[in-house]
């Protein structure tokens, strides 16, 4: 029987893999068990309680294989009421309604049926490897896990299967997050003279980081990098000197800026009186369009779906597991083509269009046997 991406997508929605705490290690198994089923070879890798990765590959000859790649935790329901059951699957109109639909259970699905599929045209061929991460919505953890542990080894591309209404997107900006502290001294609210108020230095700060200038050209497609104040927290009650302020920053970056010079650059504009912590810290990904495989991808998926991507290259505005997966498989060329909009991602009522989802799988084989040297 050959594995059904819509069925398979409703099957892998069921899985509550809200995250935190994520709980993924149940979908992992499930899809472990059909992966295994079909002949690939599996292996899973548990990082922490009820919670995995999972790789899987088919064939293992000649140059490099191609990689898939999705994540199957999602991020929370939120507070709005949803007009749905988040865990049904159910398909109204032509979508597929569920938490995680878009973003990005209906992907790996996609990926998952298309591979599962065509198993025994891969053997003999340099083939495909499947990495299914936890963990990606706060930060990639399950792919930090997985490359910490040197899994899988080097790819020859590599196709995130995140948001973009199949459209193939060649890139994204990096995301650096830093909490800055600043410490002062406490004293009663009677008598500041005391203290020193850590909420004046963070407001120094705050100043500087209004004006802070990067310093780069922008990336032609990226654009520059942006720096947002995200949080500020100062002072546990009003009649006191805080002795403490933390500020939050959001810093998106484009490729050829280190993360490295960017804490350095900010330790010089603020003064080393201020501790910066990296709490999240992902590369940029880009990757040149007029390389040779974005052109069997970008005629592939203009036969697939008639959308020509003509000459301006599209990017993606959030950042996927491929920060963390593209440096550690050897840097080769990464697109990012999956079948959910990236507009309904994180949203109440998500969904991803079933037609879609079909299309995506057709796209996925068709990837997968030219890497393989199997069509036409
Ligand atoms: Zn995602």
């Amino acid at each position: 029987m050959p594995i059904d991406p819509v069925e398979l997508s409703r099957e892998l929605i069921a899985f509550n893999t809200i995250n935190p705490p994520g709980n993924e290690l149940g979908c992992i198994l499930h899809l472990e068990k059909i992966l295994s089923d079909a002949g690939l070879q599996t292996s899973v890798q548990r990082f922490a309680q009820d919670r995995a990765n999972l790789i899987a590959r088919a064939g293992d000859a000649g140059r490099l294989p191609l990689c898939f790649t999705g994540h199957v935790d999602t991020v929370p329901l939120g507070n709005a009421p949803w007009s749905v059951d988040a865990f049904a699957g159910e398909i109204i109109d032509g979508k597929m309604y569920g938490r995680g639909s878009t973003d990005m259970k209906c992907g790996v699905a996609a990926f998952v049926a298309a591979v599962g599929n065509m198993v025994e045209q891969l053997e003999g061929t340099s083939g495909v490897v499947l990495v299914i991460t936890a963990g990606e919505e706060v930060g990639c953890e399950g792919a930090l896990h997985l490359v910490r542990a040197g899994i899988p080894g080097r790819t020859g591309a590599i196709v995130v299967a995140e948001p973009t209404s199949n459209s193939a997107l060649v890139g994204h900006k990096g995301a650096l997050w830093l909490r800055l502290t600043l410490k002062g001294v406490t004293a009663h609210g009677s008598m500041p003279h005391l203290g020193i108020n850590a909420a004046f230095k963070a407001a120094r700060a705050l100043t500087a980081l209004e004006t802070f200038q990067f310093n780069v050209a922008p990336h032609p497609w990226l654009g520059a990098p942006t720096l947002n104040v995200g949080t500020v927290r100062a002072g546990l009650n009003v009649n006191s000197v805080p002795d403490l302020a933390e500020i939050g920053i959001d810093i998106r970056s484009i490729p050829g800026l280190d993360h490295s010079r960017i804490q350095e650059h900010l330790k010089a504009e603020l003064g080393d009186d201020i501790l910066l912590e990296p709490i999240v810290d992902l590369g940029a990904v880009w990757t040149d369009p007029s390389s040779s495989w974005i052109k069997d991808v970008y005629s592939i998926v203009r036969d697939v779906t008639g959308d020509e991507h003509g000459l301006n290259p599209r990017t993606a505005p959030y950042f996927t597991d491929a920060s963390v997966l593209t440096p550690a498989l050897g840097n080769p060329p990464t697109i990012i083509l999956g079948p959910g909009e990236a507009a309904r991602a994180h949203q109440t009522d998500e969904y991803c269009s079933v037609d879609r989802i079909r299309e995506a799988s057709d796209i996925y084989s068709r990837l997968a046997a030219k890497w393989c040297g199997r069509s036409e």
